[in-house]
Parts: structure tokens; sequence; C-alpha cells
């Protein structure tokens, strides 16, 4: 089965580029709903966070980490940043290769649509 986010990963659909580190990639989201909006993914193929498993749990803690970075070279640190993983059809989830959401640019609401 074919996956847009390993494609991207393998060079084989174009992404623009935030960071490229040997474990994850972080670029920017296609349809941005935010002036900023970066997903942060692993190179690994990880489907979802629902099928998650122990091997795979140390990924989610660096991709966090990137979402960090992301908000440092975004200068969005100090107005706020969210970090959304949507997991599911109830949570949206369209593609189903785990994702890391970073948002921020503008106020946002609470709770999410
Ligand atoms: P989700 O609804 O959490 O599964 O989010 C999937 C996100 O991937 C959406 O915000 C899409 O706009 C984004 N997306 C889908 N295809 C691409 C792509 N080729 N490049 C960048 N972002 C994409
Ligand atoms: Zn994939």
């Amino acid at each position: 089965m074919t996956c847009v986010f390993c494609n991207i990963v393998e060079g084989k659909i174009p992404a623009k580029l935030v960071l490229d580190e040997p474990e994850l990639l972080a670029f920017r989201d296609i349809n941005p709903v935010a002036p900023t909006h970066v997903l942060v993914i692993p190179k690994r193929h990880i489907a979802t966070l629902a099928e998650l498993t122990e091997a795979e749990a140390a990924i989610i803690g660096k991709m966090f980490l990137a979402a960090r970075r992301v908000a440092e070279m975004e200068n969005v640190v100090a107005r706020g940043f969210r970090t959304v993983i949507n997991a599911g059809p109830d949570a949206g989830q369209t593609v189903f290769h785990v994702h890391l959401h970073v948002i921020a640019g503008r106020r946002m609401a609470w709770p999410p649509g």
C-alpha cells in the first residue's frame, strides 16, 4: 500500500522540509490552518497512535523535541504553539502515517472543533 508520507521520506513527492534528521522529518502542511503549520513524522512507517507499540514509543518523545525545535525556528515559543496527533475517525485522521501537527501564529480556540 502506498503511503503519502513514506513517499515524502523517500523523496518521491516534494515537500517543504523544515527538519531532516536520521529518524524524523518535519515539513510544511500542504493545507495550512495557521501561519505556522508543520508536520513532524517518523521516517519509519507507523500507521497510527492507536497501534503504537512499546518499541516505537521513544520516537514519539523525539517527535515532541523536534516540535519544540520547529517552534523555536519559527519564533513562536513565546506566543505559544499547539501540538496535535489525530488518531482515528472521530479525531479526523486522514493520513495513516503518524504525524505531529505543530500549529502556531494565531490565537486558537479551545476546545478544538
Ligand atoms: P490528519 O488529518 O491529522 O491525518 O492530517 C493530515 C495532514 O496532512 C493534513 O493537514 C493535510 O493537509 C496534510 N497533508 C496531506 N498530504 C500532504 C502532503 N503531500 N504534503 C504536506 N502535507 C500533507
Ligand atoms: Zn508511511
